[in-house]
């Protein structure tokens, strides 16, 4: 990091994959780190400081759904998962893994390191380099978004959210009202058009209701508007 380039973490075990994959992303710029099983891959994760991972799911000794978990505990780095399988993609975007993003195997250079560079960039809005914004705090009602610690607090407690969990409510409470479809989401909150899937708009706001709401299934803050898409409200206060 010292040098200011990006260190990706690549954790799977088919090495002609792993070695297109560090080849292009090096030739990108990328410092790359890999790890060839999912224990290594942990143990990496948490000791190289990596600004992203790639997460392969079947991995020798421990599996990347147990990886991205573990991962979670301590870090918000945006995990990217690799998927072989329909199954992989709907236990990816159906479990409360904490996984960013997904990719499909098989899948373009071009396209993963349009997905690299999308999830990188969010982190660089959150913590741009030398930020002086850093203690900008905006609130809505009894919500507060700190976006230089990029921690939302409700009534003063601390709301464990994911980058990208974050990142949608903050682009929905800056535009408290306004309904977005959920193209239109992933298009502005995962910044890509033609790659994701809209199933994951609606697992991350699930998963953010399940945060930041009283109850889940009477939501306040995230809305629905019925076959349009979502949007924020703050609630009115008693
Ligand atoms: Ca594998």
């Amino acid at each position: 990091m010292e040098d200011g380039k990006k260190r990706v973490l690549v954790i799977e075990d088919e090495v002609s994959i792993s070695d297109i994959i560090r080849f292009n992303l090096t030739k990108e710029g990328y410092d790359v780190v890999t790890a060839y099983d999912g224990r290594d891959g942990l143990e990496k994760a948490l000791s190289q400081s990596p600004d992203l991972i790639l997460l392969d799911i079947m991995l020798p000794y421990m599996d990347g759904f147990e990886v991205c978990r573990r991962v979670r505990e301590k870090s918000s780095v945006p995990i990217i998962m690799l998927t072989a399988k329909e199954e992989e993609v709907d236990k990816v975007l159906g479990l409360e893994l904490g996984a960013d993003d997904y990719i499909t195997k098989p899948f373009g250079m071009r396209e993963l390191v349009a997905r690299i560079k999308s999830n990188l960039r969010r982190t660089d809005m959150i913590f741009p380099a030398g930020s002086e914004k850093a203690d900008e705090i905006r609130s809505f009602g009894s919500l507060e978004l700190d976006l230089g610690r990029y921690e939302v607090r409700k009534n003063g407690v601390a709301l464990d959210l994911t980058l990208r969990e974050f990142e949608l409510l903050k682009y929905l409470a800056e535009r408290e009202g306004r309904v977005f479809s959920r193209e239109q989401l992933l298009t502005e909150v995962w910044g890509y058009e033609y790659f994701g899937d809209i199933r994951t708009v609606d697992v991350t706001v699930r998963r953010l209701r399940e945060k930041l709401e009283d109850d889940s299934s009477d939501p306040k803050y995230i809305l629905t508007k019925r076959g349009i898409g979502y949007y924020f409200q703050r609630p009115a206060e008693n």
